[in-house]
């Protein structure tokens, strides 16, 4: 069985570092619909840079490898049992080597297993076929994107849509809706399954099975079809664009697929995945556990990189400098620890270079800091919401993957926590609410909107790394203090009030209610 292993290891590694061939075509033409200087045209600047920085490294595309979920189909007469022994130590083995991130947690007691293996990890779907190979696919889908998965009920009140029926039309509020709530902080531009019907449970798994369609597909239903390529344009037109910054691409993909349903129920579920779409799947002999074919045709087709090549390499380079230039802002290098008066003198908009040191901190450090002292002085630091793949040699720690996480979930503790130790600025992605905007007032900071999934990217830019505490939170939670040369960012949150993500969300809803009465049929 250890070549059932092996050929399992090389499907785990491909689906973490190199994004096939129908999603980077994806990204491409929405690259090529984005004014390249723009914020989010920088962003997708940074994301295709990345994607051939992850395919060159063999390194993971984004930090977040997300839930390893397997669909595999296997000819009558295969042990199911010794293939999921094979799975486990292939994704055992992947952990070690830094290919996938560590992210299994216990859900009672917070303790990462370390090994991604644990209860219900990793998802493994078996189906027995009558053809004489096995089929195994695999989706890494991160958690900022499965948050902002989404399942209605209808007949349902849709905020800016009004009333969603039991019909084509209120499918299509419902899916434009997904669009609006997940604003950028799913790691837009993002592709859409949508699952109409089933249960609760089946409309999920049918959301998600779409997602296993190629980009380039036709729905063999008209009426689905139809509606596909409806939302793909009209959920670019909400204006949300790439990482929430606004602009013309907001969705890369489309696919929608229907099953029968109880009388009483109506459900629409839709599962949103980031531009970091990472699915590939492989063909395995049933006796050799030889890989015979690879089912997403890799992605030899990378226009991208060589725009991004002839670029500067530093990620303080021209893309950024002509995005501030034509929004009107401007590009400022900060060294850390930074003050209050630096602080005050940021804007919405202004591209931010961080030198220094930064620290990460996500949800166990957040509710740790609440209570306790910070392990070090936090007085005009930088925090960075990130879970970063880290490996460890002779030499010691070493950073193989580290963009931004999800930064709301952090709404409830950051804006005490930025008062109570002179915090002065937050990296992450998709924004904050509300009580961190106005702590950003008082206090002087700045939320700084890194480029969520950039994973590659901005494992460059740690020189070193300083030290780590509360390593019992596991790897991705605890709190490590890196050293960093040229960090690129972009204000999104300031200390005057100023919030690129509320104007957005705001201009979006707008948008999305002039599509009330845009009766589909
Ligand atoms: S790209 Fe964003 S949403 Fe996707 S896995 Fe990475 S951090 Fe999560």
């Amino acid at each position: 069985m250890h070549q059932f292993e092996e050929s399992i290891y090389q499907l785990i590694v491909e689906t973490s570092t190199n994004l096939p061939g129908d999603v980077r075509r994806a990204v491409n033409h929405g690259r090529s619909l984005e004014n390249e200087a723009t914020r989010a045209g920088l962003a997708l600047t940074t994301i295709a840079r990345n994607i051939k920085m992850a395919e060159d490294q063999v390194s993971p595309i984004c930090q977040d490898t997300g839930m390893p979920t397997f669909i595999v189909h296997t000819p009558v007469g295969v042990n199911q049992i010794e293939l999921k022994k094979n799975i486990k130590a292939a994704i055992q083995r992947a952990t070690k080597e830094g290919k996938l991130r560590p992210n299994s947690v216990d859900s009672l007691t917070g303790e990462n297993t370390g090994d991604n293996l644990g209860a219900g990890t990793p998802v493994i779907h078996f189906e027995q076929w009558e053809k004489d190979v096995i089929d195994m696919r695999l989706i890494l889908k991160g958690g900022g994107c499965e948050n902002k998965n989404i399942q209605y009920s209808l007949p349902a009140e849709l905020e800016g849509l009004g009333r969603a029926g039991r019909d084509l039309d209120g499918i299509r509020k419902c899916i434009l809706h997904a669009i609006y709530q997940a604003q950028g902080q799913g790691c837009s531009a993002g592709f859409l399954g949508v699952g109409i019907g089933g249960d609760r449970t089946t409309g999920y798994e049918l959301a998600k099975q779409q997602l296993f369609r190629q980009v380039d597909d036709v729905n063999p239903v008209p009426e689905l079809d139809r509606l596909e390529k409806y939302i793909l344009e009209a959920g670019n037109q909400l204006g949300i664009g790439t990482m929430g910054f606004g602009g013309e691409v907001t969705l890369l993909g489309c696919k929608i697929g229907a099953i029968n349903r109880l009388p009483a129920s109506f459900f629409v579920s839709v599962a949103y995945n980031c531009w970091a779409f990472r699915r590939q799947g492989v063909e395995l002999d049933p006796v050799s556990g030889q890989i015979g074919k690879w089912l997403y045709p890799a992605g030899t087709e990378v226009p991208v990189e060589q725009k991004a090549s002839e670029e500067s390499k530093s990620v303080s380079g021209e893309a950024s400098k002509q995005a501030a230039a034509k929004q009107g802002a401007r590009e400022i290098v900060l060294h850390t620890p930074i003050s209050e008066e630096q602080i005050r003198s940021l804007r919405v908009g202004d591209v931010v270079i961080i030198q220094g040191e930064m620290h990460t901190g996500r949800d166990a450090l957040h509710k740790y800091l609440m209570d306790h002292d910070a392990p070090v002085d936090l007085n005009g630091a930088v925090i960075y919401h990130c879970g970063p793949v880290m490996l460890k040699d002779d030499e010691g720690w070493h950073v193989k993957a580290a963009g931004p996480t999800t930064s709301i979930r952090e709404e409830p503790y950051q804006g005490d926590i930025i008062k109570k130790f002179g915090i002065r600025a937050v990296i992450g992605k998709g924004g904050m609410g509300a009580k961190t905007l106005a702590a950003l007032k008082e206090h002087g900071g700045v939320y700084l909107n890194a480029i969520g999934g950039a994973a590659q990217y901005y494992a460059e830019c740690f020189t070193k790394v300083n030290g780590a505490d509360f390593m019992e939170f596991g790897i991705p939670e605890a709190m490590w203090h890196l050293e960093v040369k040229g960090f690129a960012a972009i204000v999104t949150m300031d200390s005057h009030g100023g919030s690129l993500h509320e104007g957005v969300e705001k201009a979006s809803l707008e948008k999305l209610a002039t599509f009330k009465e845009a009766v589909f049929r």
